[in-house]
C-alpha cells in the first residue's frame, strides 16, 4: 500500500476532534454516542470535502493544472470547499451550479463568490455535458483545467477517507474506546467508499452505516455497485490489494424524506436537538437527515444500550442560512 507517497496538498486541520454526546445520549436513554467533527476540518468553514480535496488538488498540481472545475447544487458544500482549496493552492476555480442565479447569494453561494470562483448556472440534466464543454473551452483558451467529479467522489478523492479511518483508529486506540457502529450521511459515495476501504486497511470491526441522502435502492445499477466501483478505484490508487463488491456496503434507505435538499420535521427536529442539547450545528441537507435517521433508529431500539455509536459529522452548516424559512 502506498498513501504516504501520493500527491497531497495540505488543506485540513487534522486530526479532527472526537467528542462525547452525553446529553443527547441521556435524552435518548440509549447507547453511548460519540461525534467525529469533520465539520471542523478548517478550510473555509470545513466539511468532509476538505479531506478529498487534499488528494484531488495534490493530483491537479502534479499535473500542472491551473484551474479546478467542478459542479454541484447551488448550496453545494463541495463547490464551496473546492473554491477555497483553489484559492489556497493559487488556482482558478470554475463552478457549474444547478438552477438560476438568485437575486441575493446566501450560504455557500455567497462564500463561492467571496472565494473568487467563476460561476456558471446550468440545468441539472445538462450538467455532465456542460462540465466537458467548460473544460474544452478552457483548454482552447490555453488553460489547464482539472475536472473534479460531483462531490469529489472518485478513487483519488475517497483516499482522503481511507486516511480518515486510519486517523480514527489511532484516536480510538489512544482514548481506549471501542466503536460498534459508525453512522454518516452518504450521497455521491466518496466518503462511504473511503471509509469502507479504510476499515479494511485498519481491520476496523464496527459496522458502517451510510444514510442515503438522495439515492433510492432502485433497480439496475444500485448505489452499492457505485460505491464498490469507487472503492475499487481507491484501492487501486493507494495500491492496496483488495476487491470490493456491493455486499460490502450497508446503506440505509429509509430516510429519503421529501428528496434532496427538502427539509421536513425529521431534519428540523434533529438540528434543533443537537443545537439545544450539545451546542453542535448540523446542516439541513446531509447531517440533519443522517442524525434524524440515527435518532429514529435509537428510538426504535435498533442498537443495544451497551453499544457505542460514532456519528461522523460531515459539515455543511453554511447552508443553514439559506434554509432559514424551513427551519423556524
Ligand atoms: C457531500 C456531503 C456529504 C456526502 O458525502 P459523499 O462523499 O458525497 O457521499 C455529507 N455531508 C455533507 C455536509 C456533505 O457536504
Amino acid at each position: 500500500m502506498r498513501i504516504e507517497s501520493l500527491a497531497r496538498f495540505p488543506l485540513a486541520q487534522l486530526p479532527t476532534p472526537i467528542e462525547e454526546l452525553k446529553s443527547l445520549s441521556r435524552e435518548l436513554g440509549g447507547p453511548e454516542l460519540l461525534i467525529k467533527r469533520d465539520d471542523q476540518t478548517g478550510l473555509a468553514l470545513g466539511g468532509n470535502k476538505t479531506r478529498k480535496l487534499e488528494f484531488l488538488v495534490g493530483q491537479a498540481l502534479e499535473q500542472g493544472a491551473d484551474t479546478l472545475v467542478t459542479a454541484g447544487a447551488a448550496q453545494s458544500n463541495h463547490c464551496r470547499q473546492t473554491a477555497a482549496a483553489a484559492a489556497r493552492a493559487g488556482l482558478r476555480c470554475e463552478l457549474l451550479l444547478n438552477g438560476t442565479k438568485p437575486e441575493l447569494p446566501n450560504g455557500n453561494l455567497l462564500l463561492d463568490e467571496l472565494l473568487g470562483a467563476q460561476i456558471h448556472w446550468v440545468e441539472r440534466s445538462e450538467r455532465e455535458a456542460k462540465l466537458s464543454a467548460v473544460s474544452d473551452h478552457l483548454c482552447k483558451e490555453g488553460r489547464k483545467p482539472y475536472v473534479i467529479p460531483v462531490g469529489g467522489s472518485n478513487g483519488v478523492g475517497a483516499t482522503g477517507y481511507v486516511l480518515a479511518m486510519m486517523e480514527l483508529a489511532e484516536q480510538l486506540d489512544r482514548i481506549n474506546r471501542h466503536v460498534d457502529h459508525v453512522v454518516f450521511a452518504s450521497s455521491s459515495g466518496g466518503t462511504q467508499a473511503g471509509i469502507v476501504v479504510g476499515a479494511k486497511v485498519t481491520d476496523f470491526n464496527g459496522k458502517l452505516h451510510g444514510v442515503s441522502i438522495d439515492k433510492d435502492d432502485g433497480n439496475g445499477v444500485t448505489y452499492e455497485d457505485e460505491l464498490a466501483g469507487i472503492a475499487n478505484e481507491t484501492a487501486k490508487y493507494i495500491d492496496f490489494d483488495a476487491q470490493f463488491a456491493a455486499r460490502d456496503f450497508n446503506v440505509v434507505y429509509d430516510y429519503l424524506g421529501g428528496g434532496y435538499g427538502v427539509v421536513r420535521e425529521l431534519e428540523r427536529a434533529a438540528i434543533r436537538l443537537l443545537a439545544s442539547r450539545e451546542g453542535i450545528v448540523l446542516d439541513p441537507v446531509y447531517t440533519g437527515r443522517a442524525m434524524g435517521a440515527l435518532i429514529d433508529l435509537i428510538r426504535k431500539k435498533a442498537f443495544r444500550s451497551d453499544e457505542t455509536i460514532l456519528f461522523w459529522h460531515t459539515g455543511g452548516a453554511p447552508a443553514l442560512f439559506s434554509y432559514a424559512k424551513d427551519l423556524i
